[in-house]
This record gives C-alpha cells, structure tokens and sequence, in this order.
C-alpha cells in the first residue's frame, strides 16, 4: 500500500496516514475497527490468521462470532462500559476459531472518538495460548512430585479441601517407609529413587485416581472415601504388602517395610492440618509397637509427648540419681533355696515418677543410651553381687543387642568382673529370643563371652521364633520359659505338655531351665512336677531395692 504522489500532496500528514494503515495491516497482531454498534467495518492481515476468519466472512458481524462461552456476561458488560465511556479496555480473552478451536489473546479495546463520543472501536489483540499453556503448566507442576509424578502435599491439602467442601466422610492414611535411610545408605540414590517410584506405583494401583500423593522423603499420603474405618485398614495392609513385595523385588537383601498411620474426616479431625498431623501420630503409634497400621486415639497425642520426653530425658539423665537397680531373687524349685538374683533396672523419672523397663527400654534401644544403661547396671549389679556374704549366688543381668554388637563390650565385662573381684561364673547374661541371635557377629560375642566362663540364658523363651533344636546349637547355659507359658500352665494341656517337652529337651543338652512368673503355688506345684530347675516370680520373691542388710525395699 503506497501513497500516490496526488494523496501525498492533498496534505502534509496523508502520507503518515497511509504508512499508519500500513503497519497496522502488516503487524503481526490481529487489528480490527467496528463502528459504534460494534459491527465489524475493518479487519489486517494477521486477523484471519489469529481469529481463523476471512476478511469478507467477519466484516459485518459483530465480534460475538468469537464468543468461546468461558467469559461471563459481566465480562462483557465491563468492556462496554469502559469503551464507551472513552476509555481503553485491555484484558486476556478465551476465544473460539470457525472450527471451535480455542485460543487465548491478549486484547486491548480502544475508542476512536469523533467529536467527543466513540464512534469507533480498534481492537489489538496478541495471540498468547502458548504462553497460557506453559503458565498452566507450570502450576500443574507446582502440584506434582517430580520423582513419582504423584500430587505433592499442596495438591493434598487441596484434594482434602475439595473433599471437606463436598462433605464428603474420608480416612487420610500416611504410609512410611521403614529402613529406607538403609537402601539409600548400602545401595544409592538411585536405587533409593527407584524403590520409591515403585512403592508409588504401589500406591496407585489400590488408591482412587488423584488421591494418592507424596509428601516428600519415603513419606506418601492415600485419601480413602468412605465411613469405614475397617475398609481403611484393609487398605492400608494391601499397600504394605505391595510395598514390601516391590521392595523384596528391588532390594532382596533388605527388608523394607511400609507402616501407615491414618486419621479420619470429619470423626478425628476437622481439617487438613489436624488431620494430617493426627494421622502423623497414629503412624508413630504403628511404628513404636512394630505394627503395620494404627487408626489415631485421642490418648496416642499424650503418648507421643511423653515418649519424647522420656527420650530426651534418657538422653541427659545422671543415672546415679534417676536410676536404680531392683534384684528378683531366682530360686531352686527342689531345694527352695536362692541360687542368685535378677538386676532389672527402674527409672525414677523427674516428672512421671517410677517407670517401668518395658517402657524405657525400647526407647533406649532406639536412642542408643542402652549401652550406657547396660554399662551402668552391670557394674551396679556386680557391686551388689560382691557385697553379698554367700559366694556362690549368680547374677543375671539383661543385655540388648546392641550392647553385644558394641567394640569391645567383652573386654569391658571382663575388666568390670576383674575390678569387683567377682568369678565370671558367677555372671549371667540374658539375651531375649530373637532373630538377632543368629547374627553372626552374635555369634562371636557369644563364644566370647563362654570362653570367659560367663554364663548365658535366653530370656523370655517362647515368645520369639527359635526353635528348641536351633538354640540347642548355641553355647548357652540357661533357657528361662516366658512368663505367658506358665500363667497357661494350670489351665491349659497342650502348654503343660510344651513346657514339659521344653524342660527334657534343654536338660538334656546340659541348660538349665528357669521358669518366669511364677505366681500361685499350684503353678508352682506343676513346675516342680515337670523336674524345672530353677524358679522367679511373686510367689517366690519381688523384685526389691536392698538397702542394707536385712532391710528391703519392693520395687
Ligand atoms: P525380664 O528379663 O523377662 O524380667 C522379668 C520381668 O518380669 C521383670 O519385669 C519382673 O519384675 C517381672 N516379674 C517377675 N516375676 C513376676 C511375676 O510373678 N509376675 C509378673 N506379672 N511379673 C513378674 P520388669 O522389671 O518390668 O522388666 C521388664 C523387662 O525389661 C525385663 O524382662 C527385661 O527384658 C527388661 N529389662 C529390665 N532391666 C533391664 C536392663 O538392665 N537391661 C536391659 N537390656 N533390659 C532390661
Ligand atoms: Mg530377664
Ligand atoms: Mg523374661
């Protein structure tokens, strides 16, 4: 489009009028100009390519033939009203091509006024749907775990809003992953990333679509629709199974497992945050009694603290001034006389008073303060041993693992009977029965520990997985029957004929047989019937804090 030279002298300015039409036809937005009513007078070139509508078809309509139907008709009402008030209106508009394809436009709407009233629109619009489409994914991506291509957690905190709004009833389940530090520490990253790929599919097979997320770590999150919390539980053990199966697949020689923890909507928790963090504490819950799924209690919140309490307070405690040591007396059944005693440690916490070992054991087992605890008790234990005037009295003092697997732990028992004088024939450790046992390592410790001449029992025999003939491998020198058998014994056939078998079968191999728990002289009675060593229990002695000769204290 070029002025002539007759255009170019009608007036000094037709000629940047003509350059002006030019650009707009050849800018590469789409250009058009309606009249008053909005009725299309002019279209530019870029327009047919934008709006997908020829020159001829679109002068004469209005720009309603754009309409995708996503703006509101206040939408509208607000770009009249602004353009006719003389101003310019510039927005983001969805619009529809011929053929009902969508596209997104940058748009600015301006009156051209003559005499003082819009009597023309120009409308400049930019074609931006593929910089919506990237906006659009990158906030899809601020919803997504990279790794599992799971939601992550503000995708979950959104699903569990949306679940909230439509009142709908629903149980959120956390499931972790237990000793997945160890596959990322023995095998890598990558294989950690994979087995968590695979625990996400997992996942996804038994969760609903959309509702299964990753919160980060080995940490996901499965909402469950529905009022059972029953169904919640057979839900979560199909993860666990999954998961381990994965894993075995992955890591054969590791054994992962998964433990879920789950809270439910609207009966335990009001909103996403309690919800979670409820769902949080029943997990813990799981993991610290070594179960796979536990549904939230009120009580577990009051339990977490104190457990972390009791944590912390293991961790400075001055064992000297919050611990003490109670001894049990272990009794011949034949004789009835006291063969030795058992050293079973007490804590007198500063703010929950006395507590019981069953609870700050295991605590210490986690934190690693046994061998600490160990340590001091053996030395207590043997101290007290020394002080007693009978030179042939045992002492049986309960050992974890972990202070077996310690460097030099036989070295420090040897030193510590050495420095109290005491034989160590006269020192038993008991071991509970337990998988660990058959560590090779163990192993070791514990024909270390024979060749010293310290003596060996299982404790709690029965309620682990050994076997009689397995144990009869091990140089042990005591097997003590598990308290449930003998509570059994009075009541039941089969446990009297179970523990009358165990008695022959360890004395035949040269163990003694110490029975646990004793409480009622018919109990009592049977023992003695079945040929059992050795005895411990109520009935035959308390554990108690001796404080001096003669002078006893229960504990
Ligand atoms: P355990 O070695 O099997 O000790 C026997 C437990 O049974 C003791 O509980 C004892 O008080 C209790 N008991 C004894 N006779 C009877 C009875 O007739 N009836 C009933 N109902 N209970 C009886 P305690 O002292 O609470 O110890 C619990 C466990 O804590 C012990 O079980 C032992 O495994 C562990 N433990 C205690 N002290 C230590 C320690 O110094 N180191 C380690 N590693 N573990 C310890
Ligand atoms: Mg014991
Ligand atoms: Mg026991």
């Amino acid at each position: 489009m070029t002025a002539g030279p007759a255009e170019a002298a009608m007036a000094p300015w037709t000629l940047d009028r003509a350059l002006a039409i030019a650009a707009l036809d050849e800018t590469v937005n789409a250009v058009f100009v309606t009249d008053a009513d909005g009725v299309i007078q002019w279209v530019n070139r870029a327009f047919t390519e934008l709006t997908g509508w020829a020159a001829e078809e679109a002068i004469g309509e209005t720009p309603r033939i754009f309409q995708s139907g996503l703006h509101g008709r206040s939408y509208y009402e607000q770009l009249w009203k602004t353009i006719r008030a003389g101003k310019p209106f510039r927005s983001h508009v969805a619009n529809r091509r011929p053929d009902g394809e969508l596209y997104f436009a940058s748009q600015s709407v301006t009156p051209i006024c003559v005499d003082g009233k819009p009597a023309y629109f120009i409308a400049i619009q930019e074609d931006v749907t593929k910089l919506m489409e990237q906006q659009r994914e990158l906030e899809r991506l601020a919803y997504i775990d990279p790794l599992t291509g799971l939601g992550n957690r503000r995708a979950m905190y959104e699903r569990v809003r949306e679940l909230v709004a439509a009142g709908r009833v629903f149980a959120l389940l956390i499931v972790d992953l237990n000793d997945f530090k160890a596959v990322n520490d023995c095998f890598g990253h990558t294989t950690g990333d994979e087995l968590l790929r695979s625990v996400s599919r997992a996942i996804q097979r038994v969760a609903t679509p959309g509702d299964a997320f990753r919160l980060g770590g080995d940490e996901f999150v499965v909402l469950h629709q529905g009022d059972q919390p029953l169904k919640d539980n057979a839900l979560a053990a199909r993860i666990a199974a999954r998961s381990r199966k994965d894993a075995k697949r992955l890591v054969p020689d590791c054994a992962v497992t998964a433990s879920i923890g789950f809270a439910r909507y609207p009966q335990d928790a009001t909103n996403g945050q309690d919800l979670l963090r409820f769902a949080d504490l029943a997990l813990y819950a799981a993991k610290s009694r070594g179960s796979v799924v536990a549904h939230y209690a009120p009580e577990m919140g009051a339990r977490a603290i104190r457990e972390q309490t009791l944590r912390q307070g293991l961790g400075i405690a001055d064992f000297d001034r919050e611990f003490s040591v109670a001894y049990q007396p272990i009794v011949d059944l034949s004789s009835g006389a006291t063969t030795g005693f058992e050293a079973l440690a007490r804590w007198t916490h500063p703010t929950y008073g006395v507590i019981a070992p069953d609870e700050f054991i295991p605590l210490a087992e986690r934190s690693g303060q046994v061998r600490g605890l160990g340590r001091w008790v053996l030395r207590r234990a043997l101290e007290h041993l020394r002080s007693q005037a009978d030179d042939h009295l045992r002492m049986n003092v309960n050992v974890a693992y972990a202070q077996l697997l310690q460097r030099g732990f036989v070295d420090e028992v040897m030193t510590t009977l050495d420095e109290f004088g005491v034989d160590p024939a006269r020192l038993e450790l008991e071991l509970t029965e337990s998988q660990e046992i058959d560590d090779e390592r163990i192993l070791g410790v514990i024909a270390d520990l024979r060749d010293l001449g310290v003596g060996i029992a299982i404790d709690d025999f029965g309620t682990g997985y050994s076997s009689l003939s397995r144990l009869a491998r091990l140089p042990i020198t005591a097997l003590k029957i598990d308290r449930s058998f003998v509570t059994e014994l009075s009541g039941s056939e089969r446990d009297q004929t179970v523990v009358r078998a165990v008695i022959s079968t360890a004395q035949a191999i040269g163990q003694r047989v110490v029975a646990e728990g004793i409480e009622t002289e018919e109990e009592l009675a049977v023992l003695r019937n079945f040929g059992c060593d050795e005895g411990q229990g109520y009935l035959l002695g308390r554990p108690a804090r001796v404080l001096a000769a003669g002078e006893r204290q229960a504990a």
